[in-house]
Order: structure tokens, then sequence, then C-alpha cells
């Protein structure tokens, strides 16, 4: 390994501003919501393909490791940080141009640098009646990396990696790969056919370290004529009934998207900071204050957010079959909400609030950003819930930085089966674990697909107070062991899970190794990443 040669010859090769080795820019890329031992020796961003292929070639030939980020956002998850030692990383940040587009079939080709906010407003300024999906993390993330980590959103093209095609990648030897149709210069239907003929190949290079992808093809949802979002709510003990009664409303198609459970925990940490006066520097959250919270803030024990899309009278017959479907469940309350009621709200809040005492503006600023997510309008809201356990005050959305204002985050991400008997077990593992280290069970349960549950789970802390990173580390790694022996894996992992999975059947690792040395002999991308 002679990363001095290579850094040499990267100079040369690219402009100055792309070869970055001061240390308080390398200190930010090593800075993530948890810590993380692994230093960067350099930062390398590239304009272009062709300078990330020469980046490549130079690695390989000196064999000293790349780690490639889109935009280095993965927050709860590592961050920019690599997953091993001494690598460069290669920043695609620059690599940020919209290659293609078509309107009609609904597709957009990317390279890995676009952000949500900037294929939102592409599509806004085209007038575009197509929609993205957008997280629900910042509109500065990458739509290339998150898809790249299987991330998921809110509407019907809510499962990131199912709805893309047509991979670049940027071999080790410097050569580039194109999955599907894409390998043929002629192929018409590249964009649009997912499989390609032959071996498919797409799965190989997410979540994986087997080569960098320099551009995708994402499908985009065709806006539909109208939109309702509900929101509804149940007691605690009623997680099972809620899940068990939704699931056909998936199935059978009623329900097209991905929809949302959180429980008291998390709604309440979504939107606002740790009560430390108030309840005395107790840790975790006392069930009275939050029980009190929950009354004034008409918060249930599990909340279900969702949305209807069609025409008005599919809406309408969609909108009675789920309530329908769940009127069995005594404590179920319903809140319906479309634009016509959003505007409408806006004109009112202020002779509302006179005669009723009610504040609408306080109840906007909760729904109106989950009914913009619901239709794929990125923004950076829910930022700001990363501060929850800090002590000062939390910036507003735009500023907030939780890597710089030390924020602690870890997410766990365990999938199960949609019945709500899985939920329960989930539900009990789940709590009983964080509250034994005293930090808050945030819990959302994501119906997904059409038969899976994604729970993820967010252990909030402050990096700042005194032992509360241990034991948050701590308590990850017992939560992780415990849904693992109950049979509840990851769909995706931080990178201080990373090497935390059991030893499983041979044969695979015999094969995703075989892969490793077939296509990166030199092991120059992100070592450690996804490796057990
Ligand atoms: C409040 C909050 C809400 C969030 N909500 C969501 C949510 O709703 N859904 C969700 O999925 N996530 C969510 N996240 C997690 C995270 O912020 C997002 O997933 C984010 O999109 C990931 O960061 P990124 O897009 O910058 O990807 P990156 O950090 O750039 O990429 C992630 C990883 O993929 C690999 N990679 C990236 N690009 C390439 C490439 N071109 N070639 C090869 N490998 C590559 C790298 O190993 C990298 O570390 C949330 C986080 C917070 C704090």
């Amino acid at each position: 390994m002679d990363f001095k040669q290579a850094i040499a010859q990267w100079a040369e090769i690219l402009p100055p501003a792309s070869v970055i080795t001061d240390k308080a820019t390398l200190n930010k890329y090593e800075t993530a919501t948890y810590h993380t031992p692994h230093s960067v020796v350099a930062i390398l961003k590239p304009n272009n393909k062709e300078q990330l292929q020469q980046i490549v070639k130079i690695a390989s030939e000196h064999k000293t490791p790349l780690y490639p980020i889109s935009t280095g956002k993965n927050w709860g998850y590592g961050s920019s940080v690599p997953t091993s030692n001494n690598c460069t990383i290669v920043d695609l940040g620059n690599m940020n141009k919209i290659l293609d587009f078509d309107q009609d079939l609904a597709y957009v080709t990317l390279e890995p640098g676009v952000t949500q906010k900037q294929l939102y407003d592409f599509l806004q300024s085209k007038n575009a009646p197509l929609w993205i999906d957008a997280t629900g993390s910042s509109s500065q993330c990458s739509i290339i990396g998150n898809t790249l980590e299987r991330g998921f959103g809110h509407t019907p093209y809510g499962d990131h990696f199912s709805n893309v095609c047509g991979l670049e990648v940027i071999l080790a030897s410097g050569e580039s790969l194109h999955t599907g149709f894409g390998r043929f210069s002629n192929a018409k239907a590249a964009s649009v056919y997912k499989w390609g003929v032959g071996a498919h190949l797409d799965g190989l290079f997410s979540q994986s370290n087997f080569g960098i992808i320099s551009k995708m093809t994402i499908w985009l949802m065709p806006a539909p004529e109208y939109t309702q979002v509900f929101f509804c709510n149940v007691n605690k003990d009623e997680l099972s009934e809620l899940v068990n009664s939704l699931r056909p409303l998936r199935l059978n198609g009623t329900l097209k998207s991905a929809m949302h459970i959180v429980n008291a925990h998390k709604a309440v940490s979504a939107f606002g900071q740790y009560p430390w006066k108030e309840v005395n520097d107790v840790t975790p959250l006392p069930s009275d204050w939050l029980e009190k919270q929950c009354k004034k803030s008409k918060i249930g024990g599990w909340n279900a957010s969702g949305a209807l899309y069609g025409t008005k009278a599919e809406v309408a017959l969609a909108r009675k079959k789920l309530k329908n479907a769940l009127k069995h469940i005594k404590s179920v309350k319903f809140f319906f909400l479309d634009d016509r009621l959003i505007k409408m709200a806006k004109m009112i809040k202020k002779p509302y609030q006179w005669l009723t005492g009610v504040d609408l503006d306080k109840a906007l600023e909760i729904v109106e950003p989950l009914f913009a997510l619901k239709q794929g309008i990125p923004s950076n809201t829910f930022l700001p819930s990363t501060y929850w356990r800090k002590n000062t005050p939390a910036p507003a959305a735009d500023e907030a930085d939780p890597d710089k204002d030390r924020c602690g985050l870890l997410w766990l991400a365990p999938i199960a089966p949609m019945t709500g008997q899985h939920a329960v077990i989930l539900e009990k593992i789940i709590e009983d674990t964080l509250i034994k280290y005293r930090f808050d069970p945030a819990i959302s349960m994501t119906l997904l697909t059409e038969r899976c549950i994604d729970s993820v789970i967010a252990i909030t802390y402050d990096r700042d107070r005194q032992g509360e990173e241990e034991r948050a580390l701590t308590c990850h790694d017992e939560l992780l062991k415990k849904l693992i022996e109950k049979g509840y894996y990851p769909y995706r992992l931080s990178t201080h899970a990373m090497g935390q999975l059991p030893q499983a059947e041979k044969g695979h690792g015999l094969a995703i190794n075989k892969i490793k040395q077939a296509l990166d002999p030199n092991n120059i991308f992100s070592p450690g990443r996804y490796e057990n």
C-alpha cells in the first residue's frame, strides 16, 4: 500500500480543489452521530466519470483503500465515516448532473451527487406531473446513496431500490459496467426494464463494496389526481389489532404506500426536545409526563399515518374501506387531510384560536410536513429531532448539523412479517432494552411492502453527556443481539453494527468472498462495509 505515491498521482490528474488533506476538513468527514474509530487520510472530489475512473485506477495500482459517498449524510448509520482505517473518501457530491429525463415514461437518470431537493426542483421547473419519493432526512441527501442503502420513504414508490434500474458501476480496474440492458450500447429499453437479459446484477452493488456507482435510473411516480392523508391513533395495547387490520388493505392495494406507525415516544420526540427541567433531569421520560403530553397533543399509544391516492371517487372508496377495517378497534380516532383543508385552516387560524383557544398554527407545523412527505416533497423539517436529548435549543431545521453539534443518534432497523403478533414481540424487546439503558424507546413500524414491517428504532442521546455514548453503544449491541436471537434481522446496518451479524450459512459467505475477490482483488473499495 503506497498512499504517498497515490496522492501525488491524484494531485496530477485532479484540479487542486478536488484533493483535500487539511486536518479540519478530514475531521469533519471523520465525525458521525456516534463514536467511530476510523481516520480518513484524504478526500477526493471528482467532477466527472473520467476523473473517477482515474482515481480508481491509481488506487488499485497502489492498493490504497477508497470509501465512496454520495452526499455523506448517512446520519445515525455512520454519516460519511468509512468502515475501516486510512481510507481516502471519494466524495461524489460534485458529480451532480441529471443526465436524462423522460416525462412520458416517468424516469430520470442521475449522477450520485444529485440531492432530493435538486431533483424535486428540477421536476418543478419542468412543470412535470411527476413525484420523487422523499425520505424524512435532509433535502440535501442524495438519491443514489440512499437507494444503495435500500432506504425508504412515504409514497407508493417508497421502497427505493425496487424503483431503479440501469446502474453504471466503476469497477476496481477503472472499467465501467452497466447493469440490465445497458450493456448493449444500442439498447432501447435500458431505462424502463429492470432485469435486462441474463444474470441480474443490480443487487450486487447495493449494500456491498464491489464498485462505485456513477449513475442510476430512477423511476418517478405520476402525480395522482387527488391525495388525501390520514392519521389514526389507537391505544398502546391495540398495536396488534391495528397491524392485523391494516395488512389486508396493504395486500389488496387499498393502501398503496408505505404506512408509518409510530409510538408515543416517537411522536413526542419528533417535534420537541427532552423536558429536562420539567422532569428534574430524570431519564428515560417518566410515564406520567408522557401521558400528560399525549393528552394535550392528542397523541395515541400508536399513531398511524398514510395517504390515499387516486381520483376523488377512488380515494372516497379507499377511505370508506379504511374506516370499516378499523371500526372494531375501540379507541381508534381518525383525521383526514387534503390541500383544501390545509388552505382553509390557514385562512381561519386566527378567528379559530380566538373562539376556541386551539392553536391551528401548532397543528399545521406538525401535519403540513407530513402531508408534504406523502407527496414526495423533501424538507429538513425532521432534522431537529436529532437534538431531542440536547440540553441546548435545537437550531432551525435548515441549520441543523447533527454531526457537528454532537447529537447522539444510532438507528437500528429490524424487519418482521406483517402480523400483530410480530409487532408486539418487537415492541416488547425494544422497550425493555431501551428503558433498561435509560433511553426513550422511540419506535416506528412502517408497513413498507405488502408483507413486511420495517421497524426503525432511534437511540437518541447527547454525545456531550458523560457516559451516555458508552451506554448507547452497549444498548444498541444488546438490542441487536436480542433481535437476532428472536429472528429479526436489520434491513440495513450502521457502520457500528457491521461485523455484528452472526455466522450464517457457509455457501453465502463463500459466494460473496469469491465475488469480492474477482471484482476487487486488492480490496480497495470500502473494506469492512457489509462484511461479516
Ligand atoms: C431525522 C432523520 C430522518 C431520516 N429519515 C430517513 C428516511 O426516512 N429514510 C431513510 O432511508 N433514511 C433516513 N435517514 C437516514 C439517512 O440520513 C438517509 O438514509 C440518507 O439519505 C443517507 O445519506 P446520503 O444520502 O448522504 O448517502 P451517503 O451517506 O452518501 O451513502 C450511504 C452509504 O452508501 C455508500 N455509497 C454512497 N454512494 C455510493 C456510490 N455512488 N457508490 C458506492 N457506494 C456508495 C457508502 O458506503 C455510504 O456510506 C434519516 C436520518 C435522520 C437524521
